[in-house]
């Protein structure tokens, strides 16, 4: 049915949706753990999102660390991403980014389950918290500015009888403002038919019905479920998500935002105004700055993605990447590995062998699975393999060490170009 890219169908949005990405690697990203995000490295991932064609970013402007990186960025002059702020729900907050040029837009936390609102913020009742964050609200609308409301553990909190009255009232204090739907703890599944408060796909309905449009899809990785959450409020409604890079954030991070841009530029309809192909460059620049080493088998941009060494997957992807490559690498700046262990068969040795003595030799060379000397050198990696001391891959370097001793200086070295015909 499909045996290339170009014919592989994109699938649609229900109700051809404008959906925008918001990026948190700067404010939830660098509050990870172990990680601490220089200026400089900050302005690099603010130009990396520039590229990707991301629409608005979140950042801190409560220290002078924090405001000079936003003047910086807005010196930039860029018509995106957008620099908004963020702020507890109290003056002082609000006021600190009031003080800030160029800052038109706050997003105020408002921690709404139980849990957040007794434990953690030590209030009497549900109500103290509806006039903290309505009052908190008022003033920052008051003072002209955008506003978002981060509506923090909503995947724990009573939905029909606080959160839906409390957006009511906000609403009608704001009636354009963006409702953070954070699915804190991810607490929250992507199914229809699972009761509130964790139905994704309840909840952004539940907010439609009362007039709210502009909800933005906030969801950390507990439990591995960031990404499948943060598309259930896309396919519902919901036209914003928030997102970090490489999921860097609290815990188990944050949604990735490589992964959801890349998947809805590859695999959606109408997504051609993103840019995914400076992902790995960025993924490779912060694993070098911080020291970070991402799982390499991690979706997108993880070293292995784009790499083979089984003998099934080298041989079909030698016959046609389509076959075991889920798209093109230079879609993310990617590049194919041909690796060779204990998987491989004699096809990638072969194709290795070639690559090898082109270089040595200078000459397009072309040799045969059936070659003699490619069956032994094989058999000589396979030895290594099972005596079970050997855990790695066979590196360029003893593959090129291979190919001088059996192709250009033992009894069997024979010019490769005309080899088959004496050794087959
Ligand atoms: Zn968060």
């Amino acid at each position: 049915m499909y045996r290339s890219y170009a014919e592989m169908p994109k699938i649609e949005l229900p109700g051809n949706l404008e959906v925008k990405i918001s990026d948190s690697t700067l404010r939830d990203g660098s509050q990870m753990p172990g990680i601490v995000l220089k200026k400089t490295q900050k302005l690099k991932i603010f130009e990396f999102l520039h590229e990707m064609g991301i629409e608005k970013l979140e950042c801190f402007v409560f220290n002078e660390r924090d405001r000079s990186l936003v003047r910086d960025m807005l010196d930039c002059n860029y018509d995106h991403p957008d620099i908004t702020g963020w702020a507890r729900a109290n003056v002082a907050d609000i006021d600190a980014n009031l003080s800030m040029e160029g800052i038109n837009e706050v997003g105020i936390l408002m921690s709404i389950s139980d849990t957040h609102i007794f434990d953690k913020l030590g209030l009497k009742d549900r109500e103290q918290a509806r006039d903290k964050y309505t009052e908190a609200l008022q003033y920052a609308v008051d003072h002209g500015l955008k506003v978002r409301c981060h509506l923090e553990d909503i995947t724990r909190a009573d939905i029909p009888n606080f959160v839906i009255p409390l957006v009511k009232e906000l609403l009608s204090i704001a009636p354009d403002a963006i409702f953070r739907i954070c699915d804190t703890l991810n607490y929250g599944v992507p199914f229809e038919e699972t009761p509130l408060p964790f139905s994704i796909p309840k909840i952004v309905r539940a907010f439609k019905e009362i007039g709210a449009e502009d909800l933005e899809m906030h969801v950390h990785d507990d439990f591995g479920l960031g990404v499948a959450n943060t598309l259930a409020g896309y396919w519902h409604g919901a036209n914003w998500s928030s997102l970090t890079f490489m999921g860097i954030g609290e815990r188990a991070g944050n949604t990735e935002l490589e992964k959801i841009l890349t998947f809805l530029f590859c695999r959606v309809k109408g997504f051609e105004k993103y840019n995914p192909a400076p992902v790995t460059e960025l993924t490779r620049y912060l694993e070098h700055e911080l020291a970070f080493r991402l799982p390499r088998n991690k979706a997108i941009v993880g070293e292995n993605i784009f790499a083979h060494e089984s003998g099934i997957h080298t041989d079909g992807v030698l016959k046609n990447p389509f076959t075991y490559e889920p798209f093109p690498p230079e879609v993310v700046g990617g590049q194919r590995v041909l690796l060779v262990g204990d998987s491989s068969g004699r096809e990638v040795v072969r194709y290795k062998m070639q690559e090898v003595l082109n270089e040595l030799l200078g000459v397009e060379v072309n040799l045969r699975k059936n070659d003699r000397r490619i069956k032994m050198i094989c058999n000589d990696i396979h030895k290594l393999y099972d005596e079970e001391a050997r855990t790695s891959s066979v590196s360029d370097d003893e593959l090129r060490e291979y190919a001088i001793k059996y192709f250009l200086t033992s009894e069997e070295a024979f010019p490769p170009w005309i080899a088959h015909t004496r050794y087959e």
